[in-house]
């Protein structure tokens, strides 16, 4: 048993959602940014990879006060929980994230005198040997009511998501800027499928602001 899971993500024209600094980079407009945060609040969680974290330091609470007002009028905390897939606890300790309603989740590999810190800051979920067992981590998330998962990026997290068949939708925001870059991050990295692909049914398609927003329901592998 797992939430319901969607990927927001957005990406220029030629597929990348960051540069080759890997830095956060602004592709969408204000309807977008706006859309997002309305999906945020819709959301019982939300959750980035290690990798986003350390680049771009996201906060990922609502930000709009309509929609934390209203959230909390539904008898709903004013976010959705948090959560960070960190295999090895690198999490830094002055990191957005952590704070009330934060769960990082590590492997039994993470250093436990670095677990045993990150404790302080936010509650830690110790899934998998190696990497972080995301079945594991899903399942105990609808465990505690998670119903809704927004899954915020990076691009490894993404196709690990999307390999284990734990997605039912993707929404993409596709900016008009060109980033390019052999190594700038694309919407899904990893080690990519080279057979048998992963099917999309296409839900949606909307102009918005200098782009659109396409919406795509995952079908499976072929
Ligand atoms: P990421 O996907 O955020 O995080 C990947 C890391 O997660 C892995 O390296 C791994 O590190 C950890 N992890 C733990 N368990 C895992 C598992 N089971 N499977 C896969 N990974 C697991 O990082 P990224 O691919 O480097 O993407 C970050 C880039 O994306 C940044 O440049 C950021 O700016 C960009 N970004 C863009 C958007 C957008 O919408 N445009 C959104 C988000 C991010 P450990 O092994 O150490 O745990």
């Amino acid at each position: 048993m797992r939430p319901f899971v969607f990927i927001n993500s957005a990406m220029s024209a030629d597929g990348k959602i960051s540069t080759i600094l890997r830095k956060q980079v602004r592709i969408s407009g204000q309807n977008d940014l706006r859309r997002v945060d309305t999906l945020r609040a819709h959301s019982d969680a939300v959750m980035v990879g290690i990798g986003t974290i350390l680049a771009d330091n996201p906060k990922l609470t609502v930000k709009s006060e309509a929609l934390t007002t209203m959230r909390t009028q539904q008898g709903k905390p004013s976010d959705p929980l948090r959560v960070v897939v960190d295999s090895n606890a690198r999490t830094p300790l002055n990191a957005s994230v952590l704070g009330a309603r934060a769960l990082i989740a590590v492997s039994q590999k993470a250093p436990q005198q670095t677990v045993q810190t990150l404790s302080k800051k936010a509650e830690v979920f110790v899934a998998g040997e190696d990497v972080v067992d995301l079945v594991a981590l899903l399942s105990n998330l609808k465990q505690r009511g998670v119903e809704s998962l927004m899954v915020e990026g990076g691009a490894r997290l993404n196709f690990a998501l999307l390999d284990l068949g734990l997605v039912d939708e993707i929404y993409t925001y596709v900016g008009n800027i060109v980033i390019g870059g052999n190594n700038a991050p694309t919407l899904v990295d990893g080690a990519g499928f080279i057979a048998n692909f992963l099917m999309l049914d296409l839900r949606g398609l909307s102009r918005m602001d200098d782009g659109f927003l396409v919406r795509w329901r995952v079908k499976g592998r072929t």
